[in-house]
């Protein structure tokens, strides 16, 4: 496993282990995730992308959209866009959580 994929490994079981809580996940550092192939229909804390302007899937969002941004903290997430492929640094105040639908 890389270290990209064992950070997503690593905060998914965090999320999954803080739901139905007020419980944040904290970001002390910047955390490089492996690349997401976003599923139809599924919900990602995600970020805008400053070049392209669209927004970008992170991470898998295990409450469905009812938990907007359970992250805290310092840091940040450090992903590639989906769209232009441009490495997104979206601090723990910038994630939010995105329905994803995909677009023709
Ligand atoms: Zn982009």
């Amino acid at each position: 496993m890389t270290p990209e994929e064992n950070n997503i490994r690593g905060l998914e079981a965090a999320l999954i282990a803080r739901l139905g809580s007020a419980a944040k996940v904290t970001l002390n550092d910047t955390y490089p995730l492996a690349k997401l192939q976003p599923a139809n229909g599924n919900w990602y804390y995600s970020a805008k992308c400053e070049q392209c302007r669209s927004i970008s899937p992170a991470i898998f969002d295990p409450s469905s959209g009812k938990d907007n941004n359970p992250f805290n903290g310092n840091g940040a997430l450090c992903f590639a866009c989906v769209r232009c492929g441009e490495d997104i640094v979206a601090r723990a105040s910038a994630i939010f959580s995105y329905h994803w639908i995909d677009q023709e």
